[in-house]
């Protein structure tokens, strides 16, 4: 006999993990399928920043409770509190710094200027041509190399099964449910949330559902092991840099620099005229970073909208299908989101609003 699972998540990275694991606490009974390894796409490879001063304005709530989540999930994703700066190098750079910090500031984040004194005293290694800096004491990083893993764990305890190596290639939907044909054979669930990444598009399709979702291919750099130079998290008022010193010396380089590829052709290619800028950027603000041989920089798929907010809600036009990802800064609010993605499935009112995949997206 097959099994009719309540619902059917497809992909385990931290948005499809979180949900799974809010709907089992509910009392429901899900299944994850996940066509590499969990925490194999976007969740496994990025930067882990958990910065509030990097997320868009109208997100900081969510993403003020999703450093929360982290702090919970503590040394088992390598979540550090270790503070951050952000760093302004030009005129230009100083008024963007204080538009989008003042802006942040109101939106709840405890972000604040520091005058440079106060900054050489925390951070003596950074560059001398710091024009201006904000400092926000909740931020921090995490490994995203240990999602799969804690998610894994976690899925276990909650007896929620999941499949591994096992990809979604066609869906039908009949009054019993979802039939979902993977590479593994079939799956029976009568509620399907779709939490693909940046492979959302295509899994929509088979559905006939025409998601307007981009793939950003970012690219992050990571050092030999250095002395220790820098014990916060470190970003530019670009948005173009972020940088963190591991508890092991290494140093991790990232800012949204894009490399080359696509989601469905495997992984990305790095590309030497985006990675040097990036690098460039880091050692000017971290002048010792001359000496480190970079070890390694590698790509990862992000999705994203033309408006660059979430997609979580009820997927437009398929009865009992929904959506989550397309998450600006959605490792940090990734497991918040997931939660209240949870909720709404359950039928239970979110903590605070979602974001419905059907809404008018040339609108601002
Ligand atoms: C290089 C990089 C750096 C980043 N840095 C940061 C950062 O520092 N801080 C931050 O907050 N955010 C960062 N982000 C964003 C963040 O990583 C993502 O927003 C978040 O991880 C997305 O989670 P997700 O679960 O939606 O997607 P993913 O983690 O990509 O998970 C989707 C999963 O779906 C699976 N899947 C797809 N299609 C199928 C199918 N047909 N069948 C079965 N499974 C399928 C994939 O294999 C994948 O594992 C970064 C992103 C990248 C790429």
């Amino acid at each position: 006999m097959t099994t009719q699972y309540d619902i059917a998540i497809v992909g385990g990275g931290i948005m499809g993990c979180a949900a799974a694991l809010q709907m089992a606490a509910g009392g429901m009974r899900p299944i994850v399928l996940e066509q590499g390894d969990l925490g194999q796409g976007a969740s496994g490879v990025n930067a882990g920043t958990l910065s509030l001063q990097i997320k868009r304005v109208k997100l900081m709530p969510y993403a003020l409770r999703g450093h929360h989540e982290w702090e919970r999930m503590g040394d088992a994703v390598g979540f550090k509190k270790s503070g951050g700066y952000t760093l302004a190098f030009t005129e230009r750079e100083v008024e963007l710094l204080h538009e989008r910090q003042k802006l942040k500031a109101e939106a709840g984040a405890p972000i604040s200027f520091v005058s440079n004194n106060a900054l050489r005293a925390a951070e003596p290694n950074l560059t001398q041509k710091v024009l201006a800096a904000s400092y926000c004491p909740e931020d921090g990083y995490a490994n995203s190399s240990l999602t799969g893993q804690y998610f894994r764990a976690r899925l276990h305890e909650a007896d929620l099964p999941y499949r591994e190596g096992t990809r979604m290639t066609s869906i039908s939907q009949s009054p019993a449910g979802f039939e979902i044909s993977t590479t593994q054979g079939p799956f029976h669930a009568t509620r399907l949330l779709l939490a693909a990444g940046a492979w959302l598009k295509s899994a929509a399709a088979l559905l006939g559902v025409d998601l307007p979702v981009q793939a950003r291919i970012n690219t992050v750099s990571v050092t030999e092991r250095m002395p220790p130079l820098t014990s916060t998290v470190i970003g530019h008022a670009t948005g173009l840099l972020t940088m963190k010193q591991k508890a092991n010396g290494t140093v991790l380089v990232g800012g949204g620099w894009q490399g080359r590829g696509t989601p469905q052709e495997g992984r990305g290619e790095v590309m030497a005229e985006t990675v040097m800028p990036n690098l460039a950027l880091a050692q000017f603000a971290l002048p010792a970073l001359a000496n480190a041989r970079v070890l390694r920089s590698w790509t990862g798929f992000e999705a994203n909208v033309p408006d660059f907010y979430p997609l979580a809600g009820a997927l437009p036009g398929v009865k009992d299908a929904f959506v989550l990802g397309c998450v600006r800064g959605g490792y940090t609010i990734g497991p918040y989101i997931g939660r209240l993605m949870g909720d709404f499935i359950l039928g239970r009112e979110p903590e605070l609003p979602l974001f419905d995949p059907g809404r008018d997206f040339d609108k601002d």
